[in-house]
Order: structure tokens, then sequence, then C-alpha cells
């Protein structure tokens, strides 16, 4: 193997990540989950994230405001400190802008940042300012803090778990796949389109799950359930069995889907972007966690699966049949 495409994002983090991995202190979690864990006091533990958007790469410049894609730069950090059930505390943001940016352009980048770090309670503390050659370039890192006992890691997953989401998935995939084929924007696929460049992270739920001792394994869906369930899989040596009819659809997504011909249990599972929760919960307390959970937020989560052995590897079942899958999650450099 020689190069970059050949060896893929996740092969490249897990060929340098070892050397980084051992001889860490007790109880950090470095490299492999949403966020790194440092503990602070016997209790407390310092989480830290961090997320990179390039121009053309991550967003197309005409097909995202200024606002939105402020919004959605912090958003997505959020996301990954939801998914460890953390609270988030302050944001660093570090920007390349072309010299021949315009000024209302960044100030409303700006105004899209400061509204999510309004509704989060985050302080946006420093970062770093540069000039890029042509494109804008836009790293955020969000520092939060959770409960040692409490936080969530992705190798928590245990035989026998059932996996949840608490949303639902491939609206924002469909929502890319308007705006890249240019598709007309109605009620329905606007809805998506919106879905895509504007995601709400689930600080609060994520939270919430957190403080639920049989809630195992958590982490945000954000290249899909189809490639995000393989990082489950890896960092808590498991299999899984996803059914297909049960992962949780918009009416929108089934609509637009169906005016496309598109194949929407496809776009489910591999659209990306979600930034929703999947989480895995022993089977005794599912019907329990899931009453709790509708009382606390008016709207329920889905069962979507069930954690197997590691050695049944991952499979997709239809109307209780197998089914393989055409197309794969996202995976940067493929
Ligand atoms: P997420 O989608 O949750 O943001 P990623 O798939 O981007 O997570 O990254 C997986 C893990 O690899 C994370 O723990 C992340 O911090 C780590 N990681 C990714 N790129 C690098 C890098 N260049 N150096 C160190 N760690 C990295
Ligand atoms: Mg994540």
């Amino acid at each position: 193997m020689t190069s970059l495409s050949e060896l893929g994002e996740f092969g490249l983090i897990k060929r340098f990540s070892k050397q980084f991995l051992q001889k860490l202190p007790r109880g950090y979690t470095g490299i492999g989950d949403d966020c790194a864990i440092i503990p602070i006091n016997e209790k407390e533990v310092l989480l830290v994230t961090t997320d990179m958007l390039i121009e053309d790469s991550h967003f197309l410049k005409n097909k995202i405001s200024a606002f939105d894609l402020g919004l959605k730069s912090i958003m997505v950090n959020l996301s990954d400190m939801a998914a460890m059930g953390g609270t988030p505390d302050s944001a660093f943001l570090s920007i390349g802008l072309p010299a021949g940016s315009e000024i209302k352009w960044i100030d409303n980048f700006f105004k899209g940042i400061k509204s999510v770090c309004d509704e989060y309670g985050v302080y946006l503390m420093g970062g770093d300012t540069t000039k890029s050659p042509d494109r804008v370039v836009i790293n955020i890192v969000v520092i939060g803090k959770g409960i040692q006992s409490e936080v969530k890691k992705r190798s928590a997953a245990k035989t026998g778990d059932i996996i949840c989401v608490n949303d639902f998935v491939g609206d924002s995939g469909a929502g890319l796949r308007i705006l890249l084929e240019n598709l007309p924007q109605d009620r329905d696929s606007g809805w998506l389109v919106k879905r895509h460049n504007c995601p709400r992270a689930n600080v609060k739920e994520g939270q919430w799950l957190a403080g639920r001792k049989d809630v195992h394994a958590m982490m945000d869906i954000s290249d899909g359930i189809e490639s995000d369930i393989h990082r489950l899989m890896e960092s808590s040596n498991i299999g899984a069995e996803i059914e297909l009819d049960r992962v949780p659809i918009s009416a929108e997504l089934f609509r637009v889907s169906a005016k496309y011909s598109w194949n929407v249990h496809e776009i489910a599972v591999t659209g990306g972007e979600d930034y929703c929760l999947m989480f895995t919960v022993a089977e005794r307390s599912v019907d329990k966690i899931l009453q709790g959970y509708e009382k606390e937020f008016k709207r329920p989560f889905y069962r979507i699966g069930k954690i197997k052995e590691a050695n049944a590897g991952l499979i997709f079942l239809y109307n209780g049949r197998s089914m393989a899958l055409k197309k794969h999650g996202w995976d940067h450099f493929k």
C-alpha cells in the first residue's frame, strides 16, 4: 500500500494512533472516541473534541449560508460532546480565510457561531486567524466536562444489548443530494436541506442517557450508521445486527425518495451527517429507559438492532432476511 487513498481515513488513524495510545496515564482515553477523556479529579473529567471543515470538501460556499456554516461548524463538535454525555463549556476557533473574503460573509459566519454559543451556554475563548490561499478552512475545538462514572464510550457495548438511535436518519444525506443535484426545493426537500445545513446537537439527550447505568456505549452518527457501527464494533470487539425496516425515517425523506425513486433504506444508513445519537442498552432496561426518555423529551428513541458476538460481523436484515448494502458511508480519501 503506497497511497493514502488505498489506506483510507480510518486505516490512517489506526496506523499512527497505536504509538500514542501506549503509556496513557490511568483514566485517560485517547484517540478513538468522540472526545478525549482527561481526568480532573476523582469524580470529574475534561472532555475535548475537534473537527475540521474545508471548503469544497465538507461544504460548498454557494450551497450554505455563512450563518448556517458557522452554526454547523460548532454544532458538529457539540454533537461529539453529546455523544459522551458531557456538558460543553468552551470553544476555540481557528479559521483560514482567502484575502478576498467578504466582511459581511465573515460577520454572518460569526453570528452563526454566536447563536450556538448562546443556545448551548458555550464560551468562545480563543483560536487563530490566518490567510488561506483560496479556500475557507475551519477548525473548532470544544472543551467540556463529564462525570467519570457516567461518561459513555464507544468501547462499552455488550453482547445482547439493543442498538438504538434517537432521531430519524438519512435526512441530511438526502439534503446533500438535493443540493448537489440542484433539485428543486419544495416544502419536503427544503426541510431535508435544512437538516443538512443546520444540524442540532443532542446535548441534553446525551446527558440524560449518560445518567442511565444500563446505557452502555454511545456515539454520534457522523458518517452514517453503516460506517459508524463499525467504529462501535471495533472499539467494543462485538458484532451487530441491524434491522433496516426498523431504522427511523422521516415522512419527508419517504416522500422525496418516492418522488425520485431513491432507495430510502440505503440513504438512511449511508447518508451521513445525521449528528443524532446511537447507543446500546441492556435489553432488560430498554422499555423503562424509553419510557423515561419519552417523558423527558416528548419524543421516543428507536430500537434498530442488537449487539452480537464479534464473529457474527455486521448483518443487515430486511423483513427478517439478510441483505447486502451497495453503498458505504463516508470515508475521506477513498
Ligand atoms: P468523529 O467523527 O467522532 O469526529 P473521527 O472519525 O473524526 O471522529 O475520528 C476518530 C478518532 O480519531 C477521534 O478520537 C479523533 O480525535 C481521532 N483523530 C482523527 N484524526 C486525528 C489526528 N490527525 N490526530 C490525532 N487523532 C485523530
Ligand atoms: Mg463523533
